[in-house]
């Protein structure tokens, strides 16, 4: 790490901080500016934090060299991370970016759920998503059906031989679930609730880890570090849209450019959500293929029977027949830009 210090630091000060990274067998180099002394300290970071240097009087800055994400970071481990499913779909590095559809909210009525998984299925989807535990901003919204939703998945999963991701939102019910599913969602909202982080990171069920409404790229793939950190390591991030000042036109702000500065410092795979990206239906098609021109490794759309009287998400889920016609004009895409190498790898 680089320590900057203050343009008044006195002798003593700096003194201090070197002596203490000294004792704590750190090689240390020091420049004494005209203005600002700066401290070039080399060692294990591990308890001697940026953060505990930075609390020494006399310290304006300190900067890191090196990633903290260890697990997660590509220095580490150069080649991309491959997912690799019971029937053969892998996710990650140049394979074929998977498509995972379903809708917000896995409700009552089990033929609606079949209708679009049969749907996903024709379309050339590998995954059937469907939320059975729902993080919801009020508490007077849809909750999810729970268990018995589960249920649907699995069923569902059985009749088109789909795979299925669900949300888990309490490490409590992560037991039960893992017997119905094949991916585990962890959702914006959860991303740094750091139990259920490592809950997940003891189980060996692949995980699908999305961008948090307010995380830099940073925190987000330090929240993926947690469940590495914990024993799995088969963690796909998605990036969903971030907050901002602009919400009359979209509900997020999806950003494209976190892709390709993921894959340069991360080895895992990622994919883009364009439903919670833009919460706009019109939008989900553009954004879609923007993200996998950008490199990604898979999709999420939601998709709904009858999206005006979905119990979440209608405003952004695709009807069936329009989900069709998107899903021809995607799947030529990609076969487009793999024969083109657009995509960034
Ligand atoms: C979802 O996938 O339905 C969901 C709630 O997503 P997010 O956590 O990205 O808002
Ligand atoms: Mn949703």
């Amino acid at each position: 790490m680089i320590i900057i210090m203050e343009r008044n630091a006195t002798k003593v000060q700096i003194q201090r901080v070197i002596d203490f990274l000294k004792d704590n067998d750190f090689q240390v180099r020091h420049n004494v500016g005209q203005v600002h002394t700066v401290i070039d300290a080399i060692g294990d970071k591990t308890t001697i934090t940026p953060g505990r240097i930075a609390a020494f009087d006399g310290v304006k800055e300190v900067k890191i060299i090196r990633e903290p994400f260890r697990l997660a970071s590509r220095d580490r481990k150069p080649e991309d991370t491959i997912i690799e499913f019971s029937n053969g779909v892998k996710i990650g590095g140049n394979n074929k970016p998977v498509v995972i559809a379903g809708p917000c909210s896995v409700e009552a009525d089990y033929g609606a759920l079949l209708e679009v998984a049969v749907a996903a299925k024709e379309a050339g989807c590998e995954f059937l998503r469907g939320g059975a535990f729902k993080p919801r901003t009020s508490p007077y919204d849809f909750q999810g059906y729970g268990e018995k939703a589960l249920q649907f998945m699995k069923r569902a999963s059985e009749e088109t031989g789909l795979l299925t991701v669900s949300e888990v939102m309490d490490a409590s019910e992560l037991p039960m679930m893992l017997d119905y599913i094949d991916i585990l969602q962890i959702g914006a909202r959860n991303v740094q609730n750091f139990k259920l982080l490592k809950a997940v990171g003891k189980c060996n069920k692949p995980v699908i880890l999305k961008r948090g409404l307010a995380s830099t790229i940073r925190e987000f793939l330090l929240a993926a570090e947690h469940i590495m950190y914990n024993g799995n390591n088969k963690v796909i991030l998605c990036e969903r849209g971030i907050r901002s000042f602009d919400s009359a036109f979209t509900r997020n702000v999806m950003d494209i450019a976190s892709i390709p500065v993921i894959k340069k410092y991360s080895h895992l795979p990622i994919i883009v959500d364009p439903s919670h990206g833009t919460g706009q239906r019109y939008l989900i098609e553009p954004m879609a293929k923007a993200g996998l021109v950008a490199g990604a490794n898979g999709i999420m759309i939601e998709v709904h029977n009858d999206p005006e009287n979905a119990l979440s998400d209608g405003k952004q889920s695709l009807p069936i027949p329009m989900f069709k016609d998107v899903m021809k004009r995607i799947n030529k895409f990609m076969d487009l830009i793999k024969e083109e190498e657009v995509a960034i790898r």
